[in-house]
């Protein structure tokens, strides 16, 4: 049995874990690691024959992460994202397969949310300083400078050349709303193909879980305004979980919070709600789609899942009041008391 997670266990901001996870697994060994990439926490719980086996398989997920930490991050000058960006208004610029695949699915989930999910964000999310030491808002008037360099429908694609060209100077992609989802996906895959029978990848709050038995996985859903409380729970045996919330990365000012989630049709960040937990089938799409749907609000965005099989959403307004698709209404559990 994978029991890292004692009741209440805190594996991460997002996503809390208590109790026991896929029993009746007929190997008892198992290992948990924890490194810091993506620049937040990444859990690593894997399950199966030996011990060694379990530790080289871990290595290989976590050198995987890494590789597409290096590939991904706008952070990194010589990543694929940055070279993109440096080339603003100047060139396309040739990528691998795996960066084209991510910028042309993040493309799709952009129309698919009428624009709530835009990479091309970047611009308007620099001006709010979300991870400066004394953040202050912008004025009006470079929030509106800023929005008119963003829009994906501006991006051009070229699927012979695998090119990426963003037309204006200035512009600026950020695949932080999708690559960690992403990670999870591909560390699963590693973890798989070396053996490794069960487990759990989780990015800070994009979580894939495999190989579960039984009940699965008791996911706990953190309460966005009662640090480290689990205000509900799920059990998952395969798939993803994602959250996106207005209680990790933000800051107030004046009394009014400013989280690091921007809607892209203002260019101010969302404020309608406080977290949004999405289950989907991989990474990919829970992460995208927790970002877009916490943009589009529990009213758009229940009307969204009506025609997304698959998909499901547990919204929480900054009231407390929530909001589920219907397998969340079907499946959640209440945690009282805590
Ligand atoms: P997540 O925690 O997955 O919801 O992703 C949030 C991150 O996505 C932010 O820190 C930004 O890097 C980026 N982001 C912010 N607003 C948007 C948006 N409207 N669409 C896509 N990505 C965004
Ligand atoms: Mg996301």
């Amino acid at each position: 049995m994978i029991r890292i997670l004692q009741s209440k266990a805190r594996i991460g901001p997002a996503l809390l874990v208590g109790l026991a996870l896929l029993s009746c697994v007929r190997s008892p060994k198992e290992i948990r690691r924890v490194e810091l990439l993506m620049g937040t926490e990444v859990d690593i719980i894997a399950q199966g024959k030996s011990e060694p086996a379990l530790q080289a398989a871990a290595d290989r997920a976590f050198a995987e992460i890494e590789r597409l930490e290096q590939k991904l991050s706008r952070y990194r000058e010589d990543s694929a994202i940055s070279r993109i960006n440096q080339q603003a208004g100047i060139a396309p610029v040739a990528v691998d397969a795996e960066t084209f695949m991510l910028v042309q699915k993040s493309l799709e989930v952009c129309r698919e949310s009428s624009g709530a999910f835009d990479i091309t964000i970047l611009p308007a999310l620099l001006i709010w300083k979300i991870d400066a030491k004394n953040p202050q808002p912008p004025a009006d008037a470079e929030v509106k400078e800023k929005l008119k360099l963003t829009g994906c429908e501006k991006m051009v694609l070229d699927r012979e050349q695998k090119t990426v060209f963003l037309p204006e100077p200035g512009m600026g992609i950020d695949l932080g709303g999708i690559a960690k989802g992403y990670a999870a996906d591909c560390a699963v895959k590693i973890l798989k193909d070396n053996g490794v029978s069960a487990g759990i990848v989780k990015a800070g709050g994009d979580m894939r879980v495999f190989g579960g038995e039984g009940k699965g996985l008791a996911i706990g859903i953190q309460n966005p305004r009662a640090s480290g409380k689990v205000l509900a729970k799920i059990y998952l045996k395969d798939g993803a979980v994602s959250t996106s919330g207005d209680y990790e990365r933000f800051y107030i000012f004046n009394g009014v919070r400013y989280s690091h989630i921007i809607n892209p049709k203002t260019g101010y960040p969302v404020s309608g709600e406080a977290s949004v937990t999405v289950k989907a089938q991989s990474g990919i799409e829970s992460d995208a789609w927790s970002t877009a749907l916490f943009v589009l609000g529990h009213e758009r965005g229940l009307e969204v899942l009506k025609t997304r099989p698959g998909l499901e959403a547990f919204f929480i307004e900054p009231s407390g009041e929530s909001h589920s698709s219907q397998w969340f209404r079907e499946n959640l559990i209440a945690v009282s008391g805590d």
